[in-house]
């Protein structure tokens, strides 16, 4: 077979392509004008850092600090990022890591975790020159914590003049346009947790919890519609960054009857208490409702990761934002809306128990802040472990993903057969 290889031949010393069967090793083109970013690396030591990502193209940028924990933002217009898998899980001399995605509509970010205060001295983009790709550039030097503050405040100003760059849209408002055929039908919003500069669960540098939980939820999605009893809504269909606060806020202005929020979980094969023996063991689907208390110290783990969302993405809330999020209290939930959640995660477990294991105490509580519409009834799904060999060729199987779509769908359709809930007129 010669389709996909170059064929050449070499004729008294001239090197002749032949035209007919020449196939180009298929490149990874920009869907559109952006800019593709195709590697980056870090170099330096503990006094002074370079970061440098290679683009197709010169972009305007805008890099500044953020604190708790330490990190530098660098929000840039839409970026296609084509990197190697793994870029940016190590770091070295000042940057313990750094992750990258589509942070917003046409904004991409990213974020760079310091390993403690640093100042940025110079952030530049050099255009491409001597067959060298375009280079973003930024240079961190070690900074006390004076020093970082200094400059994060400045920036912050510089920032509040020209605020732009720093505004965060969900994944297109709730689209009305399906509304009116699909009136009547019970509005379910399926929600991939992660997303963009998120990765969420990353194992072995290849298989991302963000794309595992995408391409779960546009399986369910498809499966749900086909029953034709279903209005089906998204807090995001591609690749990019939510923050938790706009999920709620997408579920509750679709006034939804019912939020998946669909996750996968790894252990930390890292960590030095966990043995290959749980790495094995450890595997399942899990639900999870709202709680302020949570059931198990591994329930907490869990919400206090998946709380982290918005930390890992860069995403500086304004105290007022934070706040009034925070004072939702639980309390004042409607009973009802608490009660419909434990029934539907009930429901839930029964259909999944038929196609894919479950952990040990597969109802688990804790204080997710996605699961805080306190007019619709929330759940979070932990599909498995992708620490787990078992789980992690379960969750990226199409097979897998096919039944279990169709095991869910059952289950809300079961639900709302049992439960009549009213549909918002
Ligand atoms: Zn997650």
């Amino acid at each position: 077979m010669r389709t996909g290889a170059i064929s050449i031949k070499v004729i008294g010393g001239i090197l002749a392509v032949w035209a007919g069967i020449v196939s180009l090793p298929v490149q990874a083109t920009a869907q559109d004008n952006s800019a593709v970013a195709r590697d980056a690396r870090v170099g330096g030591d503990l006094k002074r850092t370079r970061f440098v990502a290679d683009l197709s193209d010169t972009v305007e940028f805008r890099a500044f600090l953020l604190a708790d924990p330490h990190r530098v933002i660098v929000d840039l217009p839409k970026v296609q990022f084509l990197m190697p898998p793994g870029v940016g899980e190590k770091g070295r001399g000042l940057i313990n890591a750094f992750r990258y995605g589509l942070f917003a509509k046409g904004k991409s970010r990213i974020v760079i975790d310091t390993v403690g205060p640093v100042v940025i001295d110079k952030a530049f983009v050099r255009p491409a020159e001597n067959g060298q790709p375009a280079r973003l550039v930024i240079d961190l030097i070690k900074a006390s914590e004076q020093e970082f503050e200094e400059q994060r405040q400045r920036q912050a100003l510089l920032r509040a003049v020209k605020p732009e760059t720093d505004q965060v849209s969900i994944n297109g408002s709730v689209d009305s346009s399906t509304a009116n055929a699909d009136s009547g039908k019970p509005v379910i919003v399926l929600d991939p947790g992660h997303g963009g500069p998120d990765p969420g669960t990353v194992t072995g540098g290849s298989v991302y919890e963000k794309d595992v939980v995408l391409a779960f939820c546009k399986e369910l999605k498809a499966a749900l519609e086909a029953t034709g009893r279903f209005r089906v809504l998204m807090t995001r269909e591609e690749d990019i960054f939510v923050p938790l606060g706009a999920r709620v806020d997408f579920a509750r202005q679709a006034q939804a009857n019912l939020m998946l929020s669909v996750h996968a979980d790894a252990l930390d094969i890292k960590h030095p208490l966990v043995t290959k023996k749980m790495i094995q063991e450890v595997r399942g689907a899990s639900v999870y409702t709202l709680s302020e208390e949570a059931s198990d110290a591994l329930a907490n783990v869990i919400a206090t990761r998946e709380n982290n969302s918005d930390v890992l993405a860069g995403v500086e809330l304004p105290p007022s934002a934070d706040g009034s999020l925070a004072s939702i209290l639980i309390d004042l939930m409607h009973r009802e809306t608490k009660n419909l959640s434990i029934a539907f995660a009930k429901q839930l477990l029964n259909g999944l128990a038929q196609h894919t294991p479950l952990t040990k105490t597969p109802h688990r509580y804790a204080d997710f802040r996605v699961l805080k519409a306190e007019d619709v009834p929330s759940v979070l799904l932990e599909l498995g472990f992708l620490s787990n060999p078992n789980d992690e060729t379960a969750l990226t199987s199409e097979e897998w993903r096919s039944n279990v779509a169709k095991a869910i769908t059952e289950s809300i359709g079961a639900f709302f057969e049992q439960r009549l809930v009213s549909v918002p007129g």
